[in-house]
């Protein structure tokens, strides 16, 4: 049996044993030798030389001075109590500040010693200052060994450290390891690729991710560790697509037909903007190439995603297949239905709807008639997936709203045809372009980058509490207009009961400013049965109530052209790309149509950024942009079974050009050797072809 030893559970590596090993497992999910080996860690200690003062930068790590203390004092009362020192070096003077342990600091801290300080430099208006930096007396006579390298540091955690195993804890584990396993840790990349991007070994980068020598090499370290995550990340997927239309043959759509055309030239109620022309062209010319479509579409909401959609599915029944269109709630899928119903209007096209509520008398002519090929379009929800469902030759498939649906379900569409039918997956919620790469690296990419014409930008203006009889106003004067309004409230998990008191109070306060029979309310949230939710909401799409007050469960892509304000309440507890999915909701017609975001009047930093952001632009991507250097890419939606989570030290906020050449890389690989047969690609055939435990550069025999 051969030994892996990077697999070694982590209790046998010298100096941890049974208890730590417990430890490290539970507090870090550290169960071997090569999780220990990848726990990187997340900052350096640089103290391979004094910085003088005049030359420090917020953007250093953390590093030395040495310089004498000048004058000490301690300001301010209980709470805002601090210890301000001045340190000075033949430079500069550099201050220090303390908010605890002052009473200590203050007994060691005297004025005309010289110490060694160290800490991260900070900006505080404009003035250069380091909080709570370590101190040490200078000694000329000690030189300690220790201190003349850049030190790493380790995430810990409070267990951890009652077992010492604190950052300098985690260190000495690490030494220890690279000791034992670094001469067996084998390459991974193909030389001619380390070569080509000036990439340092694997060995080599671990040993100085860890124990970095100098600056360059940290860097370097650093370049290497980045590039092989996104790389791997990217060969997968591009790997699966490679492999998939190598084996099956794609449809060809080979003519623009009657349909078509009768479309275009008779039906279709506006102009095309240039981008859709752009995006159906991309399409066209992706349909007779005899390779399966798998594309992505992406465009602001009101972009005009759905008439690209229909155009595309009669251009697959103008070659005689059948295409659907998929979505993720009833309401939508309705909507979806009537509006192309109408695009349609009679003998283009037979068209159905196949629901979760469909019955099931109906269902059975669906089914029927879908088999022998009398429905051309079939909309629905994921009930289309369902192995009942069968077509007589279907050609494409649309997925709208892609972000609710999982890789899985989108696989089981293509079985649905004995070849796979083209895919078109339609999102109406930009991400910023380094995660569409990662997320869907396997999917072309198309864009809508431009509104239909006339289209006016919505407005959207902050009021704080104190601005509300403004807000009142406001929605009198829009809804004398023949406008209607929509007002959002938050509902999160974790205070439902306090948003639902928040909600109540609000439906309070707007029936008492909107009394009936002038005006005419309807409520939505949560706790409505999906009928009544569906009543309500068609009664305000009818235009039978003015006021929509709703929690967030109005869908995504509801479309009421008549409604032109949109309220958002305590809008600072929402995330970014939610507001700008709510503001969606509006500006669907041909009037001006407003966001008003209500906050308190106490913001944190993030919140403010997210608000002004919201009123300075209507940007979707670049509002994703945003969301994400705010949030970090794992929160952002879609991202959990992506494998960006899996980065260790790639980011993909700050590491887009990485990405790229990682991506251009890859795909230069796969059109010269799609089967990495050659023998310069052996190590990442190996990648798929060896995997026994895990990845292949865990497997040591
Ligand atoms: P999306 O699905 O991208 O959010 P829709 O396809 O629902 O957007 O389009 C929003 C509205 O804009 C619809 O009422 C649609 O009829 C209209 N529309 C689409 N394209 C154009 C265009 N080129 N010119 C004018 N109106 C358009
Ligand atoms: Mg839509």
């Amino acid at each position: 049996m051969p030994h892996h030893l990077l697999d070694t559970p982590i209790e046998y590596l010298k100096g941890v044993g049974p208890q730590r090993g417990e430890l490290l497992k539970k507090e870090l999910s550290i169960f071997t030798y090569s999780d220990l080996l990848y726990y990187y860690p997340f900052r350096y200690i640089d103290r391979t030389q004094f910085y003088k003062i005049s030359s420090l930068k917020p953007e250093l790590p953390m590093v030395q001075v040495l310089g004498r203390v000048v004058s000490k004092e301690i300001i301010g009362e209980k709470q805002k109590k601090r210890l301000v020192a001045l340190l000075k070096d033949d430079t500069g003077l550099l201050e220090l500040v303390w908010f605890q342990g002052i009473k200590w600091i203050d007994s060691l801290l005297q004025p005309g010693l010289v110490f060694i300080v160290f800490g991260k430099p900070s900006s505080f208006n404009g003035k250069l200052s380091m909080s709570h930096p370590e101190l040490e007396l200078y000694d000329p006579e000690n030189k300690k060994p220790g201190n003349l390298a850049l030190q790493p540091v380790y995430g810990s955690t409070e267990k951890l450290k009652q077992y010492s195993l604190d950052s300098k804890g985690i260190q000495r584990l690490t030494a220890n390891l690279l000791q034992v396993v670094l001469s067996h840790v084998p390459e991974t990349l193909p030389d001619y690729i380390l070569q080509q991007y000036r990439l340092i070994s694997k060995r080599l980068a671990l040993q100085h991710i860890h124990f970095p020598s100098d600056v360059n090499l940290m860097h370097a370290a650093q370049q290497r560790i980045k590039f092989e995550e996104l790389f791997f990340i990217q060969l997968k997927l591009l790997r699966n697509k490679t492999v998939l239309t190598r084996k099956y043959k794609g449809l060809i759509f080979g003519q623009v037909g009657d349909k078509f055309n009768t479309f275009y030239n008779e039906r279709l109620p506006f102009e095309l903007t240039g981008a859709q022309k752009r995006v159906i062209k991309e399409i066209r010319q992706d349909t007779q190439r005899g390779v399966q479509m798998n594309r992505l579409l992406q465009g602001d909401v009101g972009s005009g995603k759905t008439a690209v959609a229909l155009m595309c599915m009669l251009l697959a029944i103008d070659n005689g297949f059948q295409a659907c269109m998929m979505a993720p709630t009833e309401i939508l899928a309705q909507q979806h239905y009537l509006s192309l119903e109408k695009l349609l209007g009679d003998n283009l096209a037979t068209i159905a709807l196949l629901t979760g509520s469909t019955p099931k008398k109906q269902r059975k002519i669906i089914h029927a008639e879908l088999e022998n090929g009398n429905i051309n379009i079939l909309i629905g929800t994921h009930a289309l997936i369902e192995d009942t469902v069968k077509f007589n030759n279907l050609g494409l498939v649309v997925i709208d709203e892609q972000h609710r649906f999982g890789v899985e379900q989108r696989a089981k569409l293509w079985t649905k045809n004995h070849v796979p039918p083209h895919i078109l997956v339609m999102t109406a919620t930009p991400i910023p372009r380094t995660l569409a790469m990662t997320l869907y690296g396997d999917l072309d990419v198309s864009v809508i980058d431009e509104l239909p014409v006339g289209r006016k930008p919505i407005k959207t203006i902050h009021l704080y509490e104190s601005q509300r009889l403004r807000m009142f106003g406001f929605m009198r004067e829009e809804i004398a207009k023949g406008r209607q309004v929509y007002i959002v409230y938050p509902l999160i998990k974790e205070s439902e009961k306090l948003d639902l008191l928040h909600l109540e109070a609000g439906i309070e306060a707007i029936s008492q400013e909107f009394p009936l029979p002038q005006y005419r309310i309807s409520i939505v949230h949560g706790k409505l049965s999906a009928s009544d939710k569906e009543a309500e909401m068609q009664r305000f799409a009818r235009g039978e109530t003015q006021i929509m007050v709703a929690t967030t469960v109005i869908e995504v892509g509801v479309n009421v052209p008549n409604a032109s304000v949109m309220i958002i309440e305590n809008a600072e507890r929402f995330g970014l790309s939610q507001l700008h999915q709510l503001r969606g909701r509006v500006g669907r017609g041909a009037e001006q149509s407003y966001c008003i975001l209500m906050s308190g009047s106490k913001l944190s930093k993030d919140a403010r950024i997210r608000l002004d952001t919201m009123v300075r632009t209507n940007n979707g991507f670049e509002i994703s942009e945003i969301d994400m250097q705010l949030r970090g890419p794992g929160d952002i939606e879609g991202t959990r079974q992506s494998g960006v989570l899996d980065l260790k030290l790639a980011d993909l906020v700050t590491d887009q050009a990485i990405l790229q050449t990682a991506r251009d890389c890859v795909i230069r690989i796969f059109d010269e050797d799609p089967d990495l047969s050659s023998e310069k690609n052996r190590l990442l055939w190996q990648y798929f072809n060896q995997r026994e435990h895990g990845l292949v550069w865990n497997k040591i025999s």
